[in-house]
């Protein structure tokens, strides 16, 4: 590697390689971001008006780093032109447990491992603060930090400030080989890059320019619906917070209404492992599968207006934890198994620190594992 200013080729611009790239350039990296379509690019999973950020996690290791995950986008957000409300809004989380060791109670069980606050609801206080939850057979619900992650806001002006920065951002440009032990990145048109590391950070079209490095990913659809609450509940909701499971089975998670954006519905369950790559259209019946999910959980959901689905593919590794693994020149990172967002300006720092030598490959690793020392 070059002593006074290392070369870095970053291969995708969704969250992961943007942050990657902005943390690279801050330790004096010279950085190209490779992507092949646009930023934000509507395929990747990085690309939606917001993600959500939370504390809640099942995972204790999760569930403590993400106040070091905090840490580093207000680190972030600082370098960039919007300041802290044009990327994030704090609504807290809600997290809901109707019995013993169900997702919400294990989600309750590793905050306390973590040390992370929260402030524990009785039934009662749940409908009385909650007028738009049907909290029926809860047994306890509690109310912890988070909100909204601005994603598109975060990615447009990230890549913005990279150019400012004097970084290089070649759009339209699928890559389509990588040698790693030659830093050399083969564009489809026939261009050739190279550097002194490079970081593929692909989402699912990593798998494909490091078979090697990264053989146990697959690709994962799934599904949100954006849709607005009946009016009587309007007031209700403008308050509401973003929830991570509402009890039971459900897997059902979501984002409250922002700055002027339909709430938004999720659900884990409908999850579709390798789907078909073009497979990217929310069918009606999935819409109203959505609307049946939350059933007995929001008030007047048979009235909700939709607005519109949106069909996505993330990318999944082994216990939905985060892989970085390096041959020779390059660093294959895979920040995904849907849940990637929120650590992007944290992954993108351990990925920079591990690449420029800072840390070791497997401490660096651990950490993105987010498995104990
Ligand atoms: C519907 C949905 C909801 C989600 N909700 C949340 C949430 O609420 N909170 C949360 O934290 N996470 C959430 N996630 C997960 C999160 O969005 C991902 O973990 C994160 O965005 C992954 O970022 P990435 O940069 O690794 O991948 P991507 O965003 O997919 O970026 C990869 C980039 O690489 C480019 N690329 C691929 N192949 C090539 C090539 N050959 N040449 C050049 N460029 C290439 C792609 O075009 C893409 O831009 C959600 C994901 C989805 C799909």
């Amino acid at each position: 590697m070059s002593q006074s200013t290392p070369s870095a080729i970053v291969v995708g611009a969704g969250v992961v390689g943007l942050c990657a790239a902005w943390s690279l350039a801050r330790r004096g990296a010279a950085v190209t971001v490779v992507e092949r379509g646009s930023v934000p690019e509507p395929r990747a999973a990085s690309c939606d008006h917001h993600r959500m950020i939370r504390l809640s996690y099942a995972d204790p290791g999760y569930c403590a780093r993400m106040s070091e995950a905090y840490a580093a986008w207000e680190a972030l957000w600082a370098d960039l032109p919007g300041g802290g409300t044009r990327y994030y809004h704090a609504r807290g989380v809600l997290t809901l447990s109707r019995g013993e060791g169900d997702w919400g109670d294990r989600a309750r069980a590793a905050m306390d491992v973590a040390g992370q606050p929260y402030e524990r609801l009785a039934p009662g206080e749940i409908a009385a603060r909650f007028a738009h939850l049907e909290p029926s057979n809860v047994t306890y619900g509690f109310l912890s930090k988070g909100g909204c992650l601005m994603a598109n806001h975060i990615l447009t002006d990230l890549a913005e400030r990279l150019r400012g920065q004097g970084a290089t951002i070649l759009e339209q440009s699928p890559v389509a080989a990588i040698d790693a032990e030659a830093g050399e990145v083969s564009l489809a048109d026939g261009r050739r890059l190279s550097a002194d590391v490079v970081v593929l950070a692909g989402g699912v079209g990593a798998q494909a320019l490091a078979p090697d490095l990264l053989p146990d990913l697959w690709a994962r659809r799934t599904v949100i619906l954006y849709a607005d609450p009946p009016e009587d509940l309007a007031e209700a909701w403008a308050t509401a917070p973003a929830w991570t499971d509402l009890g039971g089975d459900g897997d059902l998670w979501g984002l409250p209404p922002v700055e002027g954006l339909p709430l938004k519905l999720g659900c884990g369950a409908f999850g579709i492992p390798n789907p078909d790559p073009e497979d990217r259209t929310m069918r009606a019946e999935e819409m109203q599968r959505m609307l049946d999910a939350y059933r007995g959980h929001f008030r007047g959901i048979e009235r909700f207006r939709i607005r519109w689905g949106q069909a996505n593919h993330f990318t999944c590794a082994p216990e939905d934890r985060f892989v970085l693994r390096r041959r020779a020149r390059l660093w294959a990172v895979s920040a995904d198994s849907g849940h990637g967002f929120k650590f992007g300006a944290l992954s993108g720092e351990d990925v920079a620190a591990a690449a420029l030598g800072e840390v070791s490959e497997a401490e660096a690793a651990r950490r993105m594992a987010a498995r104990p020392a």
